[in-house]
C-alpha cells in the first residue's frame, strides 16, 4: 500500500493520486518526490558526489565486496521475494547487482536527492527510482526486503528510520543493513562522507529489535582490511577535512584493489560458514519483521 504523505490515508498502490484528498507526488527531474524540499540539497550527501562515485565503484574492491555479501546475504535470508526497495541507491550498484541474480524481483531505488537517480534510472532501466526521505516513508506493508547499505550512518533520526523500514515491510519482510563500525575509526573520512556516528554492535542491534525486527544475522566484515584502514586514516587524520581527498581509498594501484577483493572473498567464505566476525569497518546485520 501507499501511504499518503499529506492526509496520512493508505491507498492501493497502483493508484497515481490518493483516493481521500487527491494529492499527487510532484515530478522533479522526472522523479516522484516524496519530500521536495530535500530533493536538491540535504545536508547529509554532497550531489557532485554521485558523478565521481559512479566511476569509481565499478571496479573497486569495496564496492564489489559489499555486493558480494548483499547478495549471499538476500539468497541466504530472504531467499524468495518479490520486492526489493533499497534506500539510499546511489547510482544503483547494488541494485544492479541483485537485478543480475534476482532477474524477476521488481526493484525500487530511492534517494533522498534527484542528483543520483538519473544515473540509477541509467543503469537499470527496469527499475522504479523515487525521491524520498527517509525518515517518513510512503508506503505501508508494501516490500517483501528493504535494504539501506551504509545510509543509517548520515541520518540523526536513525531509530525514526528504522521504524519507518518496519511499516514499509511486508509482516515478516526482511531488512538488511549495513553500517560502519567503531568510534575508534572515526577520521577525515568519515567527517568528509557527512557521517553522523560509526556503530557499536550493541547499538545497532539494540536499535533494531527497538523497531520491532528480530535479528537473523549480524556480523562484522571489512575485517581483514582493518590494519590497511588504521594506517589509512592515521594518515588522513593528519589532514585537514577541507582537503582531505576522499577518492583517494578508491583509486588504489591495481595490484592493491586485487589483493583487497582477494582477502575480502575469503573474507566472505568465513562468513557464509555462519562465523560472525567481532570486529570490522562495517557491520551487516538482517532481520525480520514482526
Ligand atoms: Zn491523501
Amino acid at each position: 500500500m501507499k501511504r499518503c504523505l499529506a492526509c496520512g490515508g493508505y491507498y492501493n498502490s497502483t493508484y497515481p493520486n490518493c483516493p481521500q484528498c487527491h494529492v499527487k507526488p510532484q515530478l522533479i527531474d522526472g522523479f516522484e518526490a516524496h519530500a521536495p524540499a530535500f530533493a536538491r540539497e540535504s545536508s547529509g550527501f554532497k550531489p557532485e558526489y554521485f558523478s565521481e562515485l559512479a566511476k569509481l565503484e565499478a571496479a573497486n574492491f569495496w564496492f564489489k565486496s559489499r555486493n558480494a555479501i548483499l547478495v549471499w546475504a538476500l539468497k541466504t535470508y530472504a531467499q524468495v521475494f518479490g520486492s526489493f526497495l533499497e534506500i539510499g541507491c546511489g547510482t544503483a550498484f547494488v541494485l544492479s547487482g541483485i537485478a543480475a541474480v534476482f532477474p524477476n524481483a521488481k526493484l525500487f531505488g530511492s534517494e533522498i536527492l534527484t542528483a543520483g537517480l538519473g544515473f540509477a534510472a541509467q543503469r537499470l532501466p527496469q527499475a522504479k527510482f523515487m525521491q524520498m526521505d527517509a525518515r517518513d516513508i510512503p508506503f505501508k506493508d508494501e516490500f517483501d526486503v528493504i535494504g539501506a547499505f551504509d545510509v543509517l550512518e548520515h541520518i540523526e533520526e536513525d531509530q525514526q528510520v528504522l521504524a519507518q523500514i518496519h511499516q514499509a515491510l511486508k509482516p515478516q519482510g526482511i531488512v538488511m543493513l549495513t553500517v560502519p563500525q567503531h568510534e575508534w575509526l572515526w577520521s577525515a573520512a568519515d567527517e568528509y562522507a557527512c557521517h553522523v556516528r560509526r556503530y557499536t554492535r550493541e547499538e545497532i542491534e539494540t536499535k533494531v529489535k527497538k523497531a520491532g525486527f528480530k535479528i537473523l544475522r549480524s556480523t562484522s566484515f571489512i575485517t581483514v582490511l582493518l590494519p590497511a584502514m588504521m594506517a589509512s586514516r592515521l594518515l588522513s587524520n593528519k589532514v585537514p577535512v577541507k582537503e582531505y581527498d576522499a577518492q583517494a581509498e578508491l583509486r588504489l594501484p591495481q595490484y592493491v584493489n586485487s589483493l583487497f577483493l582477494l582477502l575480502l572473498n575469503c573474507e566472505l567464505a568465513l562468513i557464509k560458514l555462519g562465523i560472525n566476525l567481532p570486529i570490522g569497518g562495517s557491520r551487516l546485520v538482517v532481520a525480520k519483521r514482526i
